[in-house]
């Protein structure tokens, strides 16, 4: 079985009724598309083609997720198995409120980009898991994880790209201390 498919089996025990629903054929992922370029004034037109969403227990995948290889899919789930956690922590009404309603006025959600920053936190693990440390210190990734935060994305959920690199770089410092300890750690630690 694959990385992607095993973590899917890991994630339905979790949470019995996930689901993964294609965008492209789902009429209210077209309906907050649509929104989407408007409140962005066209920044964010990626939303069916580029973004993975999860709304309840489902996770909305792009057009992007069928070529999509099995790692690439592995650190997607890794992400948004954060977000399933973060809405049986909060419920779906705070999660929402958290998420959409300080969208207005675009530019300050201090409380999205907290989520997102623990989702993306996680991506950045799953990177130095599956794919070694140097691809997580990749400074193209680095660049795409910090325009996530100050760009049209999230509609310029957190502008202050220095307090989102020294974010980025202390997750980057923990997890690299995680996997050196990890390495360090004698076999058979946590058999007891
Ligand atoms: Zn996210």
């Amino acid at each position: 079985m694959s990385i992607s498919e095993r973590l899917i089996q890991d994630i339905v025990l979790e949470f019995p009724n996930f689901r993964i629903v294609d965008k492209c054929h789902d009429g209210l992922s077209r309906a907050i598309d649509r929104a989407l370029k408007i409140v962005t004034f066209g920044g964010q037109d990626g939303y069916l083609t580029v973004y993975h969403t999860v709304i309840g227990d489902t996770l909305y995948v792009p057009a992007s997720w069928s070529g999509a290889s099995d790692v690439e899919r592995a650190i997607v789930l890794r992400h948004e198995r954060v977000h399933l956690r973060q809405r049986r922590r909060y419920g779906l009404g705070l999660m929402a409120f958290l998420y959409l309603i300080p969208f207005f006025p675009v530019g300050l959600a201090y409380g999205r980009a907290r989520i997102e920053w623990e989702a993306y936190a996680e991506t950045l693990l799953a990177t130095a898991e599956l794919c070694g440390l140097a691809a997580a210190r990749s400074p193209e990734l680095r660049a795409r994880i910090v325009r996530r935060f100050t760009g049209p994305d999230y509609g310029w959920m957190w502008p202050f790209g220095r307090q989102v690199m020294r974010w980025y770089d202390e997750a980057l410092d923990r997890i690299a201390n995680e996997l050196e300890a990890s390495r360090a750690a004698p076999h058979g630690e946590h058999a007891a």
